[in-house]
């Protein structure tokens, strides 16, 4: 008999209370906070999809492991354990820890572009993008067509786009200090890149003598997808497949916020020594001494363990299903998402959804608030609040309009989920009824955080 049923890999040891609110106090926060989501306090939220980062639940092994930290200012021994993991892992000898993601997209950006330079990915992250832009160097996405089609069905959507990735090489010659690709593909959706793609990135990379550098927040989810989607990878453990990836690359940038399955950290792994001497000179100026970079020992040791326990595949095909199970619900009640699931995240398509709302009434905040209100839940909105703001203040449509739920990793189960999709099917019933907002307040830069709404 086939199983149908999602288990959680994992027993809950540790519990904590679901904060439940009736829709009269939900309604009555949403008129404090004008309408935005980030100004609601997590306790009055039942279900927070806001974001996958920082919000996993640590294991009793990496509790554990806290305990036993040693936090010696230098050399201290959670440092070469959680530097052994990451060399087995990714092959890398050289590993310098940070406090989180951007601390090392900042540390070696600054230290290795420089203005005027461009810099190729599938598709920068917003952190990665804005601390390559603040030095004056131009982010360049090159994402395959397919990922660029929210609704196409392709295994791999976070692919390059090889031919303008050799294009733009070509033209811009000495002026690119290295390629990257993101792994999976947050900005796109979290789509995988196959392994077939990394290792023509990796051959264009040397033929043309520069250095490939994945942004691998998420390489276990990546690695997933390689084995159970790619031709000829389904029979090699997803740990072989991982440190298949890194070898394709020089060295990486993690934020181990995502698969790292800790609540703080990051780190920079590289194959060469060349680059170590300055970053660490410079890690020592912005972050600390090398052996803790930012982190509290017990975090290096919670790392250490989280890196090695995200590449259980019992774990990661249970990750993968859960946004799947999640998409699928939708999809049965009539709601439409971005196509496939990511590893990370589902992606309503509030353009789709509610189309009687048009862009400037911001359809995808109207479908955020709604969540919120009537279930508790809380998503982001990644359309025309957050992109459709032209320098001149004036306004323009995003491309797509989507409500983002993140999934935090094992934290919630599979009644929880599908006591959420029963609440969308309930939304979904009287869609044609939601209204849109206005902006009532805004600030001059990144609107999304802070700007106040009143219903129309
Ligand atoms: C989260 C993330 C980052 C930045 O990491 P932080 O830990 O949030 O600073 C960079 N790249 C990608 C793909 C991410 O998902």
């Amino acid at each position: 008999m086939v199983r149908r049923s999602i288990i959680e890999p994992f027993k809950i040891k540790v519990v904590e209370p679901l904060p439940m609110r009736t829709v009269a106090e939900r309604e009555r926060i949403l008129a404090e906070v004008g309408w935005n989501l980030f100004g609601v306090h997590a306790a009055d939220v039942t279900f927070d999809f806001l974001t996958d980062s920082g919000t996993t639940a640590m294991s009793a092994a990496q509790w554990g492991a806290m305990m036993t930290a040693d936090e010696s200012y230098a050399g201290s021994r959670s440092f070469y354990r959680f530097e052994e993991v990451v060399r087995r892992i990714t092959g890398y000898q050289h590993v310098i820890p940070t406090h989180q993601g951007r601390a090392a997209e900042h540390l070696l950006f600054s230290l290795h572009c420089e203005r005027g330079q461009i810099v190729p990915s599938n598709n920068h992250f917003d952190t990665t993008r804005a601390n390559l832009e603040q030095l004056g160097v131009t982010a360049v996405d090159v994402v395959c067509s397919e990922g660029r089609d929210p609704h196409l069905e392709h295994p791999f959507k976070g692919n390059v786009d090889l031919a303008r990735l050799e294009a733009l090489l070509a033209e811009h010659r000495g002026h690119v200090p290295f390629v990257m690709t993101t792994i999976t593909n947050n900005t796109g959706g979290g789509q995988p890149v196959s392994l077939e793609n990394l290792r023509a990135v990796s051959a264009i990379c040397k033929r043309f003598g520069v250095p490939f550098l994945l942004d691998a927040c998420r390489f276990a989810e990546n690695a997933w997808f390689i084995h159970v989607r790619e031709p000829g990878q389904g029979s090699r453990p997803v740990r072989e497949i991982a440190r298949e990836m890194f070898e394709l690359a020089d060295g990486c940038l993690v934020s181990a916020k995502k698969d790292g399955l800790v609540n703080i950290g990051g780190f920079i792994a590289l194959r060469d020594g060349a680059w170590v001497p300055d970053l660490r000179s410079r890690l020592i100026l912005t972050e600390g001494f090398p052996t803790y970079g930012g982190l509290a020992a017990r975090d290096l040791e919670a790392m250490a363990v989280g890196l090695d326990e995200v590449l259980d595949e019992a774990y990661l095909a249970y990750r993968v299903a859960v946004a799947r199970y999640l998409a699928d619900g939708l999809a049965a009640v009539g709601v439409p998402t971005m196509r496939p699931p990511g590893g990370h995240a589902v992606y309503l398509d509030a353009r789709g959804f509610v189309p009687h709302i048009p862009p400037h009434e911001f359809p995808a905040q109207a479908v955020a608030v709604e969540l919120y209100r009537a279930e508790g839940i809380r998503s982001c909105e990644i359309g025309s609040v957050m992109f459709g703001k032209r320098p001149d203040g004036s306004f323009a449509a995003s491309a797509l309009e989507l409500v983002r739920l993140a999934i935090p990793r094992r934290v919630y189960t599979q009644a929880h989920f599908d006591y959420v999709l029963e609440g969308i099917a309930e939304i979904a019933t009287r869609k044609d009824s939601l209204r849109g907002l206005r902006i009532t307040d805004e600030p001059a830069f990144l609107r999304h955080f802070t700007a106040r709404f009143a219903p129309l």
